[in-house]
């Protein structure tokens, strides 16, 4: 087995790509796995996302993909390996530590995981004749495809990722039908008063989804009104989920510390995991702000803690 690497990274949002300049800089030489398909596509959630307009710096907003490509340029620019794969076996219990994809295998001194969150499904009956014909969980990715054009679409959710994806989905579709199990929205105000001003979107409160309808493409969903048990069903053309994250964990299950939803555990203030030298950073530790900005914050926390461990190590750069 070759010398191991000083640090591996193990994602490529935000968060993996700030980690990546830090330990670069830091004359680690960064090892990035920045996926392929295990979390969409390489770059996180940004990659998925169109105009952002928080990330500071930015006046006038920027795309998420183009966002994300500086940052792939400037990690790359100090010299981080970046490896397009999935991992798909990580041993974190033994040193070096070992990660592997399908095509190779990697010891690390350290390892930052920036593995971020992937967007929840509902499982339903249907879903799995016809996720993809008509079923999503990304209407930013999908909401433009030619099927779901002037047609009415279903978002199942009641957050500013429900809100936001019904609004950019007004842009295709002929009505959209916001499906939500309470009777209040969890956006934020500004959000919720965007929906409640589109004409085209429609809220269909204390419901939920109990099965998607159609044979070879979405024609309609199957609606429980929770407060009645009364069952109906719409006619739509296409099935949206905007109903939370799950953290990209399974890699880790049984060897760090993780809460009851499966994010990692990180000691407060720091990056450390439960295990000295994994460090988490993004939105695979943090359920509470998940955004670009505190994802790429702790990216570079991730690279500072990384750093200091490794010289305690005695692990030279
Ligand atoms: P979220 O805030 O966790 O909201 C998930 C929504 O899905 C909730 O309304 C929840 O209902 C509903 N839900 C969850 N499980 C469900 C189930 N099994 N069946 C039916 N409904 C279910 O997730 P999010 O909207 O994706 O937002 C995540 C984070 O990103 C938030 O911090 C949000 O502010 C942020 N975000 C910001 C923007 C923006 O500012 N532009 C855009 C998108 C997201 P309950 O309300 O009943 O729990």
């Amino acid at each position: 087995m070759s010398t191991p690497e000083h640090v591996v990274i193990i994602g490529s949002g935000p968060a993996g790509h700030t980690a990546a300049v830090y330990t670069a800089r830091a004359n680690l030489k960064p090892v990035m796995f920045e996926g392929q398909a295990a979390g969409g596509i390489p770059g996180g959630q940004l990659m998925t996302t169109t105009e952002v307009e928080n990330y500071p710096g930015f006046p006038q907003g920027i795309q998420g993909p183009e966002l994300m490509q500086a940052f792939r340029k400037q990690s790359l620019r100090f010299g981080t390996r970046i490896i397009t794969d999935d991992v798909v076996k990580a041993d974190v219990k033994n040193r070096p530590f070992t990660v592997s994809s399908a095509e190779q295998t990697l010891k690390a001194h350290a390892l930052i995981i920036a593995t971020g969150a992937a967007a929840k499904r509902l499982n339903l009956p249907g879903e799995q004749r016809l996720w993809t014909k008509g079923m999503s969980a990304c209407a930013v990715c999908d909401g433009a495809l030619p099927v779901f054009r002037n047609k009415a679409l279903v978002v199942i959710g009641g957050g500013d990722s429900a809100c936001e994806e019904s609004g950019f989905l007004t842009k295709f579709a002929s009505k959209v039908y916001l499906i939500h199990r309470r009777d209040q929205l969890r956006a934020s105000k500004i959000m919720q008063e965007r929906v409640f001003k589109n004409p085209k979107i429609e809220v269909i409160w204390n419901a939920v989804v109990s099965d998607v309808l159609g044979n070879d493409v979405v024609s309609g969903v199957r609606l429980k009104d929770v407060k009645t048990n009364q069952e109906r069903d719409l006619a739509c053309g296409g099935v949206f989920y905007a109903i939370g994250f799950t953290p990209n964990t399974a890699l880790f299950a049984g060897q760090l510390a993780m809460d009851e939803h499966g994010y990692l555990l990180t000691t407060p203030g720091s990056t450390e995991t439960s295990i000295p030298g994994v460090f988490a950073c993004g939105d695979v530790q943090d359920k509470r702000y998940r955004q670009a900005v505190t994802a790429a914050g702790s990216g570079c926390m991730a690279a500072l803690d990384c750093e200091r461990w490794l010289i305690d190590q005695g692990v030279e750069s």
